[in-house]
């Protein structure tokens, strides 16, 4: 039997496959959905991910930067896959050379792109951004024609798509987003006087999806929801049909290592921060911050143990957290800890730890680090 390590990430694909599946319900048939994989899909595995997405429909895959692209490829994912990050101009050519699509706002890297392309004799696809609101990557509708005049009849480049971001659709407030999508049809309207007419229009992330489907034109793309955790609780109402359609991905375990009986009045861990108001018995477990167990979430979070929350105590350490076990009978070295998934009847979701952590859930997902084996069932 390989070994793995206690603390250990196991991903459900099957879970992810049904939420991708059920996703589609909210979506016209003919609507494309372009499955965001990037940050090594919110730390659950680009590549098995990105695979079961487009073997179930996903007509594009969304990555973060350019080297998980390429990752892709190598791979032999062969679907579209965009960059949704842009790149700087001297990374066109691994751009090209990977078939790979970005996210294009300046005249420089249309540029570039075009002379690369030109080069290698092929085709590069371009989706232009527009800024909406977001002020982050992207063009100001007002300043649209101009960069249109300047790209349009570049050489070997390709207008495939046309694309804005929301800044606030997670929020309860709809109206940042409504303006926000006002504004995406300027942009639009700008482009057809333009003559201008790009085949796939996109700005819904998961929030958006749900709450405006009239901003699915014809390709969304959804990522948290891929992975069965909810951008916000605003969100519950909007897609609960009685029960939550989307099952989490990630389940993220441990074990205990060391079970030992504390006195009363005893600090535990570096700096004291939590003292015993009982003789209590301490659970000691391999998993820390460097794990990607936020420090900030020290003696604020539950872990599961034989079906029953238990509190974490003390400081959380580079590699060890400390348990509470005080009120669960016959907890012994070597048995499981769920930090975040279920145990019997109880659960812990990532959702929670966000608010405990004062964080969102994408934070807690993309922190699980990489010393953490992910295995998958
Ligand atoms: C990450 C990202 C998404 C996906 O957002 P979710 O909220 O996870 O659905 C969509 N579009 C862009 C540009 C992104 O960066």
């Amino acid at each position: 039997m390989a070994h793995h390590r206690a603390t250990r990430a196991e991903i459900d694909l099957t879970a992810f496959r049904h939420n991708l599946q059920n996703l589609r319900k909210y979506l016209d048939p003919q609507t494309r959905i372009m499955a965001v994989v990037k940050a090594d899909a919110y730390g659950h595995g680009a590549i098995p991910c990105a695979r079961i997405a487009v073997e179930n429909g996903a007509d594009y895959l969304g990555a973060g930067v350019i080297e998980e692209g390429i990752e892709l490829r190598e791979n032999g994912l062969n679907a579209p896959i965009l960059i949704l990050g842009s790149i700087f101009p001297d990374e066109a050519e691994d751009l090209v050379r990977h078939n790979l699509a970005t996210i294009l706002c300046t005249r420089p890297l249309a540029q570039a792109l075009s002379k690369e392309a030109e080069k290698q004799d092929k085709t590069v696809s371009v989706h232009i951004k527009v800024d909406t609101g977001m002020n982050r990557l992207g063009i100001s509708p007002e300043n649209l024609p101009a960069l249109l005049d300047q790209v349009r009849n570049l050489k070997n480049l390709k207008i495939e798509a046309v694309s804005t971001h929301f800044s606030s659709a997670d929020d309860e407030d709809l109206s940042v987003t409504q303006a926000q999508l006002e504004e995406f049809q300027t942009a639009l309207t700008i482009l057809q006087k333009e003559g201008v007419h790009t085949p796939i229009v996109h700005c819904a992330n998961t929030s958006a999806l749900f709450k405006f489907p009239e901003s699915h034109f014809n390709m969304v793309r959804p990522g948290l929801i891929l992975y069965g955790v909810l951008p916000s609780p605003s969100l519950r109402p909007v897609i609960d049909q009685g029960e939550n359609p989307f099952q989490p991905v990630m389940q993220w375990k441990s074990q205990i290592i060391l079970v030992k009986p504390i006195a009363k009045g005893q600090p535990l861990s570096y700096s004291r921060s939590f003292t015993t108001q009982r003789d209590s018995l301490i659970a000691t477990l391999p998993i820390g911050y460097a794990d990607g167990l936020h420090r900030m979430l020290s003696n604020k979070m539950d872990v599961l143990i034989r079906g029953r929350r238990a509190p974490q105590v003390g400081n959380i350490c580079m590699d060890m957290i400390l348990i509470d076990v005080t009120d669960i009978p016959d907890v012994q070295a070597g048995d499981e800890v769920v930090i975040f998934g279920r145990q019997g009847d109880e659960m812990i979701s990532v959702e929670e730890l966000a608010v405990k952590g004062k964080t969102i859930p994408y934070e807690i997902l993309c922190s699980v680090s990489k010393r953490v084996p992910r295995i998958y069932t």
